[in-house]
């Protein structure tokens, strides 16, 4: 972190004012493209007194001195503690690389939060661009409501999967998985007991379907494959393995059918649990 603010003051893109290392968002023609804000507009929608030292209300903290009783480490600007932001482009650099591609969080970190990593990356590295894809998602609800620990209706997938009942019951993983992919990962999700019924319902019907084949189709339905190229459309793939699933039952168990060794291979890359075909075995292993 302090190498990465010592590297936004050598590049002009940081100022020391008032006991703050601040980013220069002036310094930047493209800062809030990914918020799609410009400067003019944050600036006027600043309801925040602007503090003085401040070149630009939009100018944020990249280090701040503390007082001998808050929590601080030694630094080129004294004794201080980092901004809310700096700690994720120090991570992401070391551990990711200047450069990646996809950086993911929830639809209320992109201003400020990702707007400001995405500066103090590029600006310090000089690069066009920080990751390749930003994927936000919506918010998760559970029942209608938000989910909290107060509210007493917190859950972890991994809690989930051990133990704990939601509805009265356990639920095995993949119809967990179902449950969220159900919707589009942009969309607000709302996780509910109705939900995981209808996900577990669904894959008992795929799954009754695929068992039509004796063995997977040895390529991927391309409709599906291009639904999840499209911005990781689930429920558009989703909706196609329903299709193939009603084909393979009308089909019958008599002779080669088609649809269900296509929905076989569709659910095992997918990750549900059926027997992987060779090869996706060969795939997987290389990869
Ligand atoms: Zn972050």
């Amino acid at each position: 972190m302090l190498s990465l603010i010592a590297q936004l003051i050598e590049r002009g893109h940081a100022y020391v004012a008032g006991g703050e290392v601040l980013f220069d968002t002036a310094s930047m023609p493209d800062y809030g493209e990914l918020s799609k804000r410009n400067l003019d507009e944050q600036q006027a929608g600043a309801r925040i007194a602007v503090d003085a030292h401040k070149k630009n209300p939009g100018d944020f903290v990249l280090w701040k001195l503390s007082t001998p009783e808050e929590p601080g480490w030694e630094s080129p600007w004294g004794r201080g503690r980092p901004g809310w932001h700096i700690e994720c482009s120090a991570m992401s650099a070391a551990y990711l690389g200047e450069v990646f591609d996809i950086h993911g969080g929830g639809l209320d970190l992109i201003f400020p939060h990702h707007e400001n990593e995405i500066a103090q990356s590029r600006c310090a590295h000089g690069t066009k661009v920080m990751a390749n894809v930003w994927m936000h998602n919506g918010f998760l609800q559970v029942e209608g409501q938000k989910m909290s620990k107060s509210l007493g209706n917190f859950y972890s997938i991994h809690e989930l999967l051990e133990t704990k009942t939601f509805g009265g019951r356990t639920w095995p993983g993949e119809v967990l998985r179902l449950a969220m992919l159900m919707t589009h990962y942009r969309e607000p999700i709302d996780f509910s007991v109705r939900k995981l019924e209808e996900a577990e319902n669904t894959l008992r019907k795929w799954k009754r379907a695929a068992d039509l084949a004796s063995s997977a189709a040895k390529e991927l339905p391309a409709d599906v494959v291009g639904a999840l190229s499209d911005d990781l459309a689930t429920y558009t793939a989703f909706q196609r393995l329903t299709q193939l699933a009603g084909e393979a039952i009308e089909f019958g168990g008599s002779g080669e059918n088609a649809p269900a060794a296509s929905l076989k291979a569709a659910l095992a890359f997918l990750g549900f649990d059926v027997a992987l075909p060779r090869w996706m075995r060969k795939r997987s292993r290389r990869r």
